[in-house]
């Protein structure tokens, strides 16, 4: 199994990962010109994609959907909630092909099974996925909400991830933020913080399952991808391999053996 973030961050978020041949998007947050881009430099045809997976209704997760869909045929799975919710605000314009699941389902394309996990993230009915080919999982989860009972468990059984780790809170609690957002980001509701996600990795890499770690959706305004990794240094133990997720460009392509 392989896995590119082609953007991660409140600017766009958009991740790819091809198993056993069926290749999965999660999220449509970018332009489809830039997917295409981004995908076509690492000799992959967005066109040949087999599904688009949406985490929730907020706009840097959805907004290029309907792009995604008339412009590469792409078919779109999403649940109802979400469908209605960015309908009625992102403008997704007319779309044929969108398949609906709930926010626990299990969902597979040939060989690989994606589990969707609620999310108590502020979206209208948020879910984050596990990957599962062969023996091998990998977690996409990021707008986390907080760290909720069962995400350690989740993050123990992965043999990789893309783990949210949104914002320093010396940062956040600094910057610019008008007060209620601020409030938003940490509250129990947004999103996880560097010391959080770092905590949550030091305690599922006890599993020694997993194999590296993508930090993901940093803050421009309240984190940097020095501080995030000085803090999962810090915290992780051993050496396992942490990327970072950026929010301009692609990644590397990022293997799960
Ligand atoms: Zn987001
Ligand atoms: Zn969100």
């Amino acid at each position: 199994m392989i896995a590119i973030s082609l953007q991660s961050g409140s600017n766009g978020n958009c991740i790819f990962i091809e198993a056993d041949g069926v290749k999965l998007l999660f999220d449509a947050g970018i332009t489809g010109a830039q997917a295409e881009e981004r995908l076509a430099a690492y000799d992959r045809n967005i066109r040949e994609v087999d599904a688009v997976i949406i985490s929730h209704d907020h706009g840097d997760h959805i907004r290029h959907a309907g792009v995604f869909q008339r412009k590469f045929s792409l078919p779109l799975f999403m649940t109802p909630s979400t469908l209605a919710a960015a309908s009625s605000r992102c403008s997704l314009g007319k779309l044929q092909d969108v398949h609906h699941f709930r926010s626990t389902d299990k969902l597979r394309f040939g060989n690989v099974i994606v589990y969707a996990i609620r999310t108590p993230h502020d979206g209208v009915d948020g879910s984050v996925f596990v990957i599962e080919a062969g023996k091998k999982r990998l977690g996409v989860l990021t707008d986390l909400g907080h760290v909720f009972q069962d995400l350690i468990h989740i993050v123990s059984s992965l043999d990789a991830v893309f783990l949210e780790s949104n914002y320093d809170p010396a940062m956040l609690a600094a910057g610019p933020y008008p007060m209620y957002l601020k409030q938003r980001i940490k509250g129990p509701h947004g999103h996880l913080s560097n010391q959080e996600a770092a905590e949550l990795l030091c305690r599922a890499a006890a599993s020694r399952r997993l194999q590296w770690a993508c930090l993901a959706h940093l803050s421009e305004q309240n984190n940097h991808p020095d501080i995030a990794l000085k803090t999962h240094r810090e915290v992780i133990t051993g050496n396992m391999p942490i990327y970072i997720a950026d929010r301009y460009r692609a990644t590397e392509i990022l293997t799960v053996l």
